[in-house]
């Protein structure tokens, strides 16, 4: 008896790039005061107001199974949120309610590889795309971008590996980079998926976290509904990360095939995780749980203005600062174990999120502003010192 290969590729046989945050982990447990600025996970918890709204649905009785696209009302607001936002005509048949975007990440992969298919994404990456994809049976196949673009894909470089692809999965806002997308960058993407007949899904879970220029979703450039899943989630906007819940908006007959596949995996999110998810959205919430990231991002412009070793790479959204500390001689990997070790701060290798953010590493603005500050000033003086030391 074997195992699929679908199952034992799931992490590609190397590395996964969580060495420093597990190594921070057990320095915690140990007793160690570590300032961890490695995940995606607000430093509050989900709203009061929000968790009354989950409580009183349940107590009313909404704990049976849920309808599996989700409940009406919660994917007419998902619908009229994202037709407001986009000016595309989005309806309730275009909306699945998924268990958060990582599920929905899955799914339209499913949706759009066939077996063995080529599925493009841009690295640098969130570090789940490419597991998911080999879980779905295709090939990932990472699109490089440079530093000097800010992170930004070309699209030649799109082009040049479209052979045989299917899809091409973005994210912007960009976890890791911070980069927002402009029209060109978005417009040249969708020339290529004309040219190249491909599916574009498009991952938007930072949609309320923009600090610089505008979202644009790439579904509302012509002629690029029918070809574009859009993956959204409350984890980011509403910090409800524990309450798995998200959607996929797309062409109707997607969203019908994959609510039949919801019904063979996950049949549907919890009714009353649905009716706080709708009063969540309803609650104008989102830009007081985004205003934290964008202090500290204003905190991490002046920090780092007063110095010349560590790069900013432009962060433009999310809640995630990339910086170039190419200039202290060490790659992310060693620059990170050197200043987990030497100053007790756990930050992420650029490499953990593809080849192109090597000499980088990424911050999470997920502590309080003071914390955040004294970590921020004394990681660039740890570089400065390594910096120093190579000259
Ligand atoms: N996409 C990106 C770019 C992310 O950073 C994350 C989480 O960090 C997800 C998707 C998955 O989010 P969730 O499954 O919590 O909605």
């Amino acid at each position: 008896m074997q195992l699929s290969t679908r199952l034992t590729n799931l992490n590609g046989g190397g590395s996964d790039g969580w060495e420093v945050f597990l190594r921070a982990r057990e320095m915690i447990a140990a007793g160690d005061t570590v300032i961890e600025l490695t995940i995606g996970e607000h430093d509050i918890r989900t709203d009061p107001s929000i968790l009354a709204a989950m409580e009183a649905s349940a107590r009313g009785g909404h704990t049976g199974y849920a309808t599996v696209p989700g409940i009406p009302a919660l994917r007419d607001a998902v619908a009229a949120r994202v037709q407001a936002r986009t000016g595309v005509r989005t309806g309730r048949a275009n909306v699945l309610i998924t268990p958060g975007g990582q599920a929905a990440l899955f799914m339209t992969h499913h949706a759009t590889c066939p077996e063995g298919a080529r599925a493009l994404f841009i690295d640098p990456y969130y570090a789940t795309y490419p597991g998911t994809i080999r879980g779905v049976g295709a090939v990932p196949v990472p699109v490089r971008t440079h530093a000097a673009d800010g992170f930004r894909p070309r699209a030649a470089d799109i082009d040049a590996l479209a052979d045989g692809a299917a899809s091409l999965l973005i994210n912007s806002p960009n976890n890791p980079t911070g980069a927002v997308y402009d029209r060109a960058t978005l417009e040249g993407i969708a020339t290529v998926c004309h040219d190249r007949d491909l599916w574009l899904i498009s991952d938007e879970v930072y949609d309320t976290q923009v600090w610089q220029g505008d979202h644009l979703s790439p579904r509302a450039l012509p002629g690029m509904a029918r070809r574009t899943l859009v993956i959204g989630s409350m984890s980011k906007s509403h910090a409800m990360t524990g309450s798995r819940i998200g959607w996929i908006v797309g062409p109707a007959e997607v969203i019908s095939h994959l609510s039949a596949l919801a019904t063979v995996t996950t049949y549907g999110v919890p009714g009353f995780v649905q009716d706080a998810a709708l009063f969540a959205l309803g609650s104008g919430l989102e830009d007081q749980i985004a205003a934290p990231f964008r202090r500290r991002r204003a905190l991490a412009q002046d920090i780092l203005a007063r110095q010349n070793t560590v790069g900013l790479i432009p962060a433009e959204g999310a809640m995630y600062l990339m910086l170039d500390i190419r200039a202290t001689g060490l790659d992310g990997r060693a620059f990170a174990f050197a200043l987990l070790d030497a100053e007790k701060i756990a930050v992420m290798p650029g490499e953990s999120f593809g080849q192109s953010a090597a000499g980088h590493i990424r911050v999470a603005m997920t502590v309080a502003d003071d914390a955040f500050a004294d970590a921020l000033g004394r990681l660039c003086a740890f570089a400065e010192g390594l910096a120093a030391g190579q000259g």
